[in-house]
């Protein structure tokens, strides 16, 4: 089994992009699969109330399980909550019902609504000694996704490679840029991943190229191919990885998850 290096900080990721079916849970999942993999010790919080990160680390999440949700409206706490996927050792999911789904409206007269999961989460990594957490956010820019967006350092950027691939993205920017002008400072556009990649298709290879050109410095070179077995995969309530692990995807997604993790600050173990 590969090692990869623990990083000198807990490395906070929330994947966004407001756009639905971009590939933001399927990264989510299967990065922090592959980081666990390395033997690293990985945190997913499912911020998005389908729930589906969940499902795809087999985890509980039916309507009255704890989670997300307990811990935005009533001060859970997420250790008390977490629970261990089956297939991946050190790989702790935060679940999120469908009960979330109301939390947009109800965090609104809360106190200090949009920073309730930063301060949890600074709970957690002094209790743990998580060394990656990836919030897996909805396809929009509300209180979820903006309590996600305060509570990490690091955005990662799922862009599917197909028409109006950049759309939103430019929103997204702006919106970026306002949490950071206000809420956190140290919030920073770390990483961009391609997905969806077809190497055969023009228009795939262009997409690519022209995230390349935006994002120079941010995007992965390994980019995720289309491929049926990463989607199938979490009907089994698995990731590629554990589902198929030689296959293209799987095999990509591993690539990934070493550009990210070799990008990390590192100080010999903590
Ligand atoms: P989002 O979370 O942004 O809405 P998902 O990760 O749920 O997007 O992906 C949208 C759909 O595309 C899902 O059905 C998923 O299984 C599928 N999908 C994601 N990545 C790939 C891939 N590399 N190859 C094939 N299908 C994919
Ligand atoms: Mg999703």
């Amino acid at each position: 089994e590969l090692t990869l290096p623990r990083p000198a900080e807990p490395r906070v990721f929330v994947v966004a992009n407001q756009k639905g079916g971009v590939g933001k849970t399927t990264t989510t999942v299967n990065i922090a699969t592959a980081l666990a993999f390395g033997g690293l010790n990985v945190l997913v919080v499912d911020t998005d109330p389908q729930g589906n990160a969940a499902t795809a680390l087999g985890v509980e999440h039916s309507q009255g399980v704890e989670g997300t949700y307990e811990v935005l409206l009533d001060g859970a706490s997420i250790i008390d909550l977490v629970q261990r996927s089956p297939h991946t050792p050190n790989l702790h999911v935060l679940p999120a019902t469908i009960d979330l789904a109301s939390a947009e409206l109800e965090l609104v007269t809360e106190h200090g609504r949009e920073s309730r999961m930063k301060r949890a989460l600074a709970k957690y990594i002094e209790a743990s000694d998580v060394d990656y957490v990836f919030f897996d956010c909805p396809p929009s820019l509300g209180l979820l996704t903006l309590n996600a967006l305060v509570a990490a350092t690091e955005i990662l950027i799922p862009i599917q490679c197909e028409y109006y691939a950049l759309e939103g993205v430019s929103q997204l920017m702006r919106t970026i840029n306002k949490v950071k002008g206000n809420l956190n400072d140290e919030l920073e556009l770390s990483t961009v991943i391609l997905t969806m990649y077809d190497g055969r298709n023009n228009l795939s290879q262009e997409v690519a190229r022209e995230v390349r050109n935006h994002f120079p410095e941010q995007t992965l070179d390994a980019p995720i191919p289309r491929s049926v077995r990463v989607a199938e995969a979490p009907s089994f309530g698995q990731t590629v990885l554990t589902y198929q692990p030689k296959s293209p995807g799987s095999v990509a997604y591993t690539l990934a998850a070493q550009e990210i993790a070799n990008a990390a600050r590192t100080e010999g173990a903590r």
